[in-house]
């Protein structure tokens, strides 16, 4: 969907204007991810060319406070020392064996050692591969077809899972995607979000038929939207009820939100988790895992393929190790010190110029919906007055602030936000925050 901009754009990228000239050549939309785009909210997509700790600097040369964190996994901010001497010591040994090698083991046990559900893990490349996986797994398990997601939760573009999806699906306002067959996603149930009672009821429909709910265990792709209290906890016990096994998405919130990810905040036990982002360290690596008994059912050691050739690549592995071992209490006391500042600057500039908004916190992400109502679901979050977001996005990309291109994602935070990169904020706010008050539909 294009949404109508209400603002004019006084600064130049001519930088990032032509490279995206050129790669609307050779790529469809001129980038490889959709939201990164800018289609949400106009304007010409920032081409990056470096990241140190809080920042960005792009084609053009102009420096960033960075609040999007490459969506999650810079939790330390970019090019930390020590991970980036992690990686450069594994790259000159070689970038690629095919064959099993001690990183994949270090990470494993990290993952292991974090968090107690799961007893065994699979790593894979990417978040979507994680979860896709998760869900061919439950299926064979439990002998099931079907699957309950619930609407506005994004696990990657899995074709059974891409039915009212969040992220860039939201951002786009797009109702399903062509491509994905009544086959792929008929088995699919989508229940909106935070309703324990629909969840009830598709289970009393669809007895002895439900391998599997899988939920974002904690919602950040329709903006943030945290579990009700005994949301998940319901999800647990409604699954162990009926037979079928509960799957926490943790792409997002994994090593992010804790050190056990928001399975250390809510202490609610899944059968399979899903992780992404922070543990690869800025690499693609992701991870599937949970309890023994399910995980055995995956080959070579059960009947469940799954396979890839880059699984538990050497040098991702290593950012990854490297990360986490750098991420103890401290590191996780600091990012949510910097998420409360920033909340607290960010909801008190927008107060001050009498700005409608609900800034809504899951651990250290959030991000602020333009409404004066709850936000409890994907309905509620759509209900948003999303153009003033664009004019605040605006704002801020102009004052060196770089958010999150959509009103329907998480802002992210890291160690390295430091006072400099957090006055950097500060200054840039009355200005965002008049431009979200004057903003037209
Ligand atoms: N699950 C969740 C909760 C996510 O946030 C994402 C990506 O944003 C994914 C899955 C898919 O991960 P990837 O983009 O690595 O495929």
């Amino acid at each position: 969907m294009q949404v109508r901009i209400t603002v004019s754009f006084p600064y130049e990228a001519p930088v990032s204007q032509s490279l995206f000239d050129r790669a609307s050549v050779v790529t469809p939309g001129g980038v490889n991810s959709p939201v990164r785009a800018f289609r949400a909210v106009g304007g010409t997509p920032r081409f990056m060319v470096s990241g140190t700790g809080p920042y960005l600097t792009d084609a053009d040369g102009r420096e960033y406070v960075d609040l999007v964190c490459s969506w999650g996994p810079m939790i330390l901010g970019h090019a930390h020392p020590e991970v980036i001497a992690a990686v450069q010591e594994t790259v000159a040994r070689g970038t690629s064996f095919g064959t099993p090698g001690a990183g994949e083991v270090e990470l494993a046990e990290e993952i292991v050692a974090r968090i107690e559900p799961v007893e065994q893990v699979r790593l894979v490349s990417s978040g979507t591969e994680a979860t896709m996986s998760a869900i061919r797994l439950a299926r064979g398990f439990t002998g099931r077809a079907k699957v309950i997601k619930f609407a506005g939760c994004y696990h990657g573009h899995v074709d059974a899972l891409l039915a009212a999806a969040g992220s860039g699906v939201a951002t786009f306002g797009l109702p399903d995607t062509p491509g994905v067959t009544g086959a792929q996603a008929g088995d699919t149930i989508v229940l909106p979000y935070n309703d324990l009672a629909a969840v009830r009821a598709a289970f009393a429909a669809h007895e002895g038929e439900i391998a599997c709910v899988i939920t974002e265990a904690s919602p950040g792709n329709m903006g943030v939207v945290p579990p009700l209290p005994g949301f998940n906890q319901g999800l647990a016990d409604l699954c162990s009820a009926n037979g079928a096994l509960y799957i926490s998405d943790e792409v997002m919130t994994g090593f992010r939100v804790s050190k056990a990810g928001w399975y250390g905040i809510d202490g609610v036990r899944p059968d399979l988790m899903t992780f992404g982002k922070v543990m690869g360290g800025g690499f693609p690596a992701a991870a599937f895992g949970g309890r023994a008994d399910v995980m055995a059912h995956l080959a070579p050691a059960g009947p469940v393929y799954q396979a890839g050739t880059l699984s538990g690549n050497p040098i991702a592995t290593a950012a990854g190790v490297a990360q986490l071992r750098l991420l103890d209490d401290a590191a996780y006391a600091k990012v949510d010190a910097v998420s409360a500042e920033v909340r607290g600057l960010v909801t008190a500039a927008l107060a001050k110029e009498g700005v409608a908004h609900r800034l809504q916190v899951a651990g250290n992400m959030f991000s602020v919906f333009f409404t004066d109502a709850d936000v409890t679901d994907y309905e509620t979050a759509k209900a948003q007055e999303s153009f003033r977001f664009t004019a605040f996005f605006h704002s801020m990309l102009a004052q060196g602030v770089y958010l999150p291109p959509s009103a329907f994602e998480s802002w992210f935070v890291s160690t390295a936000h430091d006072d400099a990169a957090i006055e950097r904020i500060a200054a840039a706010l009355p200005a965002a925050a008049r431009a979200a008050a004057e903003a037209t539909a």
